[in-house]
């Protein structure tokens, strides 16, 4: 069956005492509130990861982290593996987000290195797609979202695949306050999962996670999470407060 996710994406946010006030709102909210089995996951930046699962322990809030290098180990100063979040018993992985494709400059090919790492740690990626405003405005939408799909992850066996969450998130609507329409959201999503049919089958492509990002606030969550082929959501700005996350939360179907 496939999962629905809600992912809070911090960023570059959560100094020691906000980390520890979020995350024990966000888990004790979550408690008290969510009832409809929605996978929630908090991804702070590396050096909160500690802290949020100390917090999040014995609850069933999952914890991420926001990105990972694509070899096993080795003389990379500054960099983190893997294997050492696996080390430390993390869930997720986001992969490709558009901040790390933009600023990082980091291509499908090295992405396709990324999810492998995370799915030999036996952790699941969340890779992300998304068009810019002017691929857009270009009506090549569809081909750019393909390319990031089919160089990414089509590489992987029909064990990975199932074991990969995919996040659409058009750059125009990532922290701009502007959010896709749920229409414009559901045919991207639908689009997405036709390129799985293709590639693995029908059946496969029904279990899988796709997630939408780009703005998503409590009051466009439920609309968007209506749609057929959207199961939840990648949040960013809204994942800081923990009211607005827990609210997307419970805005899940
Ligand atoms: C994101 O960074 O993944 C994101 C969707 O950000 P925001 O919700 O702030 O647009």
């Amino acid at each position: 069956m496939r999962k629905y996710i809600v992912a809070g994406n911090w960023k570059m946010n959560g100094k020691q005492e906000q980390t520890q006030i979020l995350a024990s709102e966000v888990v004790n909210m979550y408690k008290d509130e969510v009832n409809n089995g929605v996978t929630a996951v908090m991804i702070p930046p590396f050096i909160g990861i500690g802290e949020v699962q100390r917090l999040a322990k014995g609850s069933p809030l999952k914890v991420g982290a926001q990105n990972c290098h694509q070899e096993e180990s080795g003389a990379y100063t500054g960099e983190i593996s893997a294997a050492i979040l696996a080390s430390f018993g993390l869930d997720y992985v986001i992969i490709g987000h558009s901040e790390r494709r933009e600023y990082f400059d980091e291509q499908n090919a090295l992405l396709a290195q990324k999810v492998d790492q995370v799915h030999r740690h036996h952790m699941t990626p969340i890779y992300c797609v998304g068009e810019t405003l002017e691929e857009r405005e270009e009506n090549r939408h569809f081909e750019v979202i393909e390319q990031q799909i089919s160089e990414g992850l089509f590489h992987l066996s029909t064990d990975n695949i199932q074991r990969t969450v995919i996040a659409y998130e058009p750059v125009w609507a990532i922290g701009t306050g502007k959010t896709a329409s749920a229409g414009q959201a559901q045919e991207i999503h639908a689009f997405i999962r036709d390129l799985l049919t293709k590639r693995y089958s029908e059946a496969m492509a029904q279990e899988i996670s796709i997630l939408y990002g780009g703005s998503v606030k409590p009051n466009n969550a439920a609309e968007l999470f209506s749609m057929p082929d959207i199961d939840g959501g990648l949040i960013g700005g809204a994942s800081l407060q923990s009211r607005d996350f827990i609210d997307i939360c419970k805005a899940v179907k």
